[in-house]
């Protein structure tokens, strides 16, 4: 828009349209406006200046009647669209992006054909121990390391499905361990938001159910779990409900007292560890009800999951 009083362009003065011949009679009628005044005449015409000055977009007066509905009627003004609980919310924030699990499948298969090596000393700061060992078995010969690894991958899957990055110690592709102490520096070393060691037992039949184990407050040599020690316990408690949900299992009748929690100075990959870490004993092997669930593709999948919801309760997911 212009604000000056320039004459129209050749081509708008041409113009026949009553538009354009208005805004010729509108132009000159401003001239005078101020001669004219107070007559009735220039009142109308100022109206006309000061409503239109510009020659571009100068436009006649217009009246805008209301907008007539369908039906006839007068149009009701319609409120402006607010936001409501059925409009789309945006997309919330994920508190499990971002975060990282480290997943330790106990044992490996290939322990008890190097049990020289796993059998070598490590520091676990508090004392001196094997590297590994080789883990129990069923009765009828299903590997505890077997049991570990197919927990641990269904475990991945369903984390990583919540979209957290998993990060497992191994996945049998070495001959043997790794050592306890390495399996602690990896999820040290993936600053891990939690750790959870999987295992079964190997005790005496009629011992049964699940326990997990939390770290006790050790200090020496590389090991000092005081800052660890009330956030695993968080995450075992959360790891030990929901595993007893899925699962339907009841806590260890042989130890724990009946709770499922056990706490320990004597492992290494607790003791040695930074991240908020507990190990979970899932059943005992030995035992020929429990070894029934543990042999049990179905009742994997429900063990994994029990320890993915509390893995993601721990993380606030
Ligand atoms: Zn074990």
């Amino acid at each position: 828009m212009r604000y000056d009083d320039s004459p129209p362009s050749p081509e708008s003065a041409s113009s026949v349209s009553l538009e354009r011949r208005w805004f010729a009679r509108r132009s000159a009628l401003a001239v005078g406006a101020a001669v004219l005044a107070p007559t009735a005449l220039a009142g109308w015409v100022l109206v006309q200046v000061t409503t239109g000055a510009g020659a571009d977009d100068a436009r006649p007066p217009r009246i805008v009647m209301p907008a007539a509905s369908a039906t006839g009627t007068a149009a009701t003004p319609q409120a402006p669209a607010t936001p409501s609980s059925t409009a789309p919310a945006a997309p919330a924030v994920n508190p499990l992006a971002g975060r990282t699990v480290v997943i330790d499948p106990g044992h490996n298969t290939g322990n008890f054909k190097h049990t020289s090596e796993i059998d070598q000393k490590v520091d676990i700061g508090t004392a001196s121990k094997e590297c590994d060992t080789t883990g129990t078995t069923t009765n009828a010969g299903y590997m505890e390391a077997e049991f570990t690894l197919d927990v641990s991958r269904r475990l991945r899957t369903v984390l990583e499905a919540r979209g957290l990055k998993v990060v497992l110690t191994h996945e049998a592709d070495r001959p043997w361990g790794p050592c306890i102490n390495e399996r602690a520096r990896i999820g040290n070393e993936a600053a891990a938001d939690a750790v959870v060691s999987v295992h079964a037992d190997g005790v005496s039949e009629g011992n049964r159910g699940y326990h997990v184990i939390l770290p006790a407050k050790v200090k020496g040599g590389a090991a000092d779990t005081a800052p660890i020690v009330g956030p695993s316990r968080d995450l075992g408690e959360r790891i030990a409900s929901n595993f007893a949900r899925t699962t339907g299992s009841a806590p260890a009748n042989y130890l724990g007292s009946g709770t499922g929690l056990v706490v320990r100075d004597d492992l290494g990959g607790l003791n040695l560890s930074t991240r908020p870490k507990v190990f979970i004993e899932c059943g005992n092997m030995r035992d020929a009800k429990d070894a029934a669930l543990l042999t049990s593709p179905e009742w994997r999948q429900k063990a994994a999951q029990g320890i993915a919801d509390g893995i993601v309760g721990f993380l606030g997911g």
